[in-house]
């Protein structure tokens, strides 16, 4: 069989791309991801908006609102696109999908007063590694002189017309944010210069406070979603449905509620469902699926509607029984007309997909979610640290008794990534001579590990 033409696939096979954002500490990916949110609010779609539920689904005729003559919708066969509620390369790593990340195109936000820094570069990183294609939001740009707000619409005018646009100070930053690029691999250029924005990153200049630039974010990102998930995405819609657990939470008069982003097929209310958890698949029925109300309809009854269908790509809340030990970052699987057995052994081998290696000596490591563990061991084993136990999870006293049978001290250690310690276990820690390390950036936890294990070298030198 031929591959797919990209030109002539049908439109409406193209799901709604997931769009992430990614980017340094306090670069503003939350103030950007407000700003879109916020704007669209203001063009009435408050429904979807007001409340999170691990994604925001923005309509096309939104986006196309927002950004005016940027974006005609009768160019685009997308039905709009849907935005991780939560930013950071942390959300990232959660939201895999088998084989590879969640989302299908990346926005890398980079404060142009400071420029690179170490999470730009993981974000780079796992950017490349996950082969994601991305743009940079080049943001703050309202705090340097040098942009000339009253050019006319930008993305549609060509270079010479573009030159004009940034100078002084900005024009310094914005190239040297491209010169970093180019040192990590990646050709790049302001993005009224690049021609295809699969094989060319383009950075645009943005202000998530004045919201300058915005349309032009959202433009490049409509023309770069539809080109990749024409070549892409072929997804069966009408199928059952496909997802990742985000968050699993406690929802007043629902229980236990996992927040899901749904990547491929439909949900529906009385659907089967089978869920990666803490020890074994776990087959539930859906109870309700749930979407934020709008916030004028909230009173005191619940901040949620039950719906009845949803598609892909969407956000939304699921309740059903015994999801306790549901884990975020795991598979969500439909049952439907499917065989229960195969559908749970799909989830088992997906589960096995991302479970980490582990050794009969070495540390032991917990994360909050089954991304960043895998994370975290393909980052130990980057730096040749043998791990014994790798979970999901806080850290709890048993994590202590384990690691305190290591034999060698470099070994009797706790790391955790962005997780809690439980109950008494520092102190049970500091009894049993076990060191405990937590941290929400993962090089700078494996770094101080690398410190204390060079510390205890020379001690005993
Ligand atoms: P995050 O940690 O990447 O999510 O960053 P935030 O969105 O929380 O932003 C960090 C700080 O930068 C906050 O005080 C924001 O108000 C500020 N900020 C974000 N974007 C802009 C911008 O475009 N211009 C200005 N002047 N400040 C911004």
């Amino acid at each position: 069989m031929s591959e797919p033409d990209a030109d002539t696939l049908d439109p409406t096979s193209l799901r709604t791309p997931i769009v992430a954002v990614l980017g340094h500490v306090d670069h503003g990916k939350t103030s950007l991801l407000d700003k879109i949110r916020g704007s669209a609010v203001i063009e009435g779609e408050a429904g979807a908006i007001t409340q999170h539920i691990g994604a925001t689904a923005v309509p096309l005729d939104v986006i196309s609102t927002i950004a005016g003559d940027l974006v005609d919708p009768d160019d685009f066969d997308l039905p709009g696109l849907l935005f991780i509620d939560t930013p950071g390369h942390h959300s990232f790593t959660t939201l895999r999908s088998r084989g590879g990340a969640l989302a299908d195109i990346a926005i890398l936000v980079v404060d142009v007063n400071d420029g690179f820094q170490p999470q730009t570069l993981e974000a780079l990183d796992i950017l490349k590694r996950s082969q994601t294609p991305f743009i940079v939001a080049a943001n703050k740009i309202d705090t340097v002189p040098g942009w000339n707000a009253n050019e006319d619409s930008p993305i549609n005018a060509t270079y010479d017309a573009q030159s004009d646009r940034v100078t002084g100070r900005l024009d310094e930053s914005l190239y040297e944010i491209i010169g970093n690029l180019s040192d990590e691999g990646f050709s790049a250029d302001l993005y009224w210069r690049v021609q295809n924005f699969q094989r060319n990153v383009g950075v645009v200049p943005v202000s998530a406070m004045t919201g300058e630039g915005v349309p032009d974010l959202l433009a490049v990102m409509m023309g770069l979603s539809q080109r990749y998930m024409k070549a892409e995405m072929e997804i069966d819609v009408a199928g059952p449905g496909v997802g990742t657990v985000l968050e699993v939470k406690e929802e007043k008069g629902f229980g236990t509620t996992i927040d899901t982003v749904l990547y491929d097929g439909t949900v529906r209310a009385d659907d089967e469902i089978v869920i990666g958890g803490q020890n074994d698949p776990i087959v539930t029925e859906v109870r309700a699926l749930l979407q934020p109300r709008p916030l004028a309809e909230i009173r005191t009854e619940s901040r949620f509607e039950k719906v009845e269908e949803v598609s892909a790509a969407a956000g939304i809340k699921v309740a059903a029984p015994d999801l306790e030990d549901a884990m975020a970052g795991a598979p969500v699987r439909v049952v439907r007309d499917r065989d229960l057995e195969e559908v749970v052994r799909e989830v088992e081998a997906e589960l096995a997909d991302i479970a980490v290696d582990t050794e009969e000596q070495g540390v032991v490591v917990k994360a909050d979610t089954l991304g960043s563990l895998e994370a975290m061991a393909d980052a130990l084993d980057e730096a040749e640290v043998p791990i014994v136990r790798a979970e999901v999870g806080d850290v709890a006293p048993r994590d202590v008794s384990v690691a305190s049978t290591a034999e060698e001290p470099k070994q009797r250690v706790i790391l955790g990534f962005n997780v809690d310690v439980l109950g008494d276990a520092d102190r049970r820690a500091e009894i049993d001579d076990v060191t405990l390390f937590t941290d929400e950036v993962i090089y700078q936890l494996i770094e101080e590990y690398e410190e204390f294990v060079e510390e205890l070298e020379r001690a005993q030198q």
